[in-house]
């Protein structure tokens, strides 16, 4: 891995955030939006002082899972003020332009677009700045892990063999950067039904705690397939809002990365 040739080295770190955060996937739809935008919640609950930075600037959905639909400003035409959220700053591209509008960009302008949001947005103080990555190990993964220093990485995945060999790659790509990975998080890991307590484990069972050991890592936290995360997800209110089991399987989570 080198230095991308128009991707600069010089530190897009904001001086006031403590520590950042990766959130990162192999595969796109395991839901690692979903637990960035609970995490971000549960934290900012914890009275932790959160920003969410939605890295995923082709396929931003952080602004409808948080439910923000104003548009991000900048009061002197540089610098942008974060929108806030359940106690959270979060700042995205959906917030700067129509939610049906493509974004079409090649890599240089994605780089480009990762480090406005971290550099010129008027961040102001935090413990954590978690930034959830677009799928994959592409150069947004690069830019952030070489110029923005992260403290460190947590890697979702569900339990299916798909999800769990591009999760793979992903450790491999962090530990190439030199980011440490935290943990590995396991999400739709089982379904409890409501109705007849029947508990079936759609994508595999135990897949992400098999991996984590293989890996020396922890398994940070597992999260089932919940009606009630996919419709927080859709309405903008985090299921980490309320006080149900996910929403303390979240607390417990952002206890074991943040002390
Ligand atoms: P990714 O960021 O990995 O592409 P998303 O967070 O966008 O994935 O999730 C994909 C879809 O799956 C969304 O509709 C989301 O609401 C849903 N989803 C994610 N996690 C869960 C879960 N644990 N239970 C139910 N639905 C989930």
């Amino acid at each position: 891995v080198g230095r991308h040739p128009e991707g600069g080295s010089a530190s897009i770190r904001p001086s006031g955030v403590r520590s950042i955060l990766a959130v990162a996937s192999g595969k796109g739809g395991v839901g690692k939006s979903t637990v960035a935008s609970n995490l971000a919640v549960a934290l900012a609950r914890e009275g932790r002082r959160v920003g969410l930075l939605d890295g995923d600037i082709h396929g931003p959905s952080l602004p409808r899972m948080m439910g923000v639909t104003e548009r991000a400003q900048s009061p002197d035409g540089k610098i942008l003020t974060p929108l806030e959220a359940h106690g959270v700053k979060m700042m995205s591209i959906g917030l700067m332009i129509e939610e049906d509008r493509a974004v079409v960009w090649r890599g240089p302008m994605l780089m480009g677009a990762l480090q406005q949001m971290l550099s010129q947005v008027d961040w102001g103080e935090l413990d954590v700045l978690l930034v959830d990555l677009p799928p994959g190990t592409g150069d947004v993964q690069l830019t952030l892990c070489q110029r923005a220093a992260p403290t460190g990485a947590v890697v979702v995945s569900t339990p299916q063999d798909v999800a769990l060999l591009d999760a793979r790659k992903a450790i491999d790509m962090f530990n190439t950067l030199k980011t440490p990975v935290l943990g590995l998080i396991e999400n739709m890991s089982m379904f409890h039904c409501p109705q007849c307590g029947y508990e079936a484990a759609i994508f595999g069972h135990g897949g992400v705690a098999q991996e984590a050991e293989r890996l020396g890592l922890p398994l940070l936290g597992a999260l089932p397939i919940d009606l009630d995360t996919r419709l927080g997800g859709d309405e903008g209110r985090p299921v980490a809002l309320g006080d149900g089991p996910v929403s303390e399987a979240y607390a417990r989570l952002a206890d074991r990365l943040v002390q």
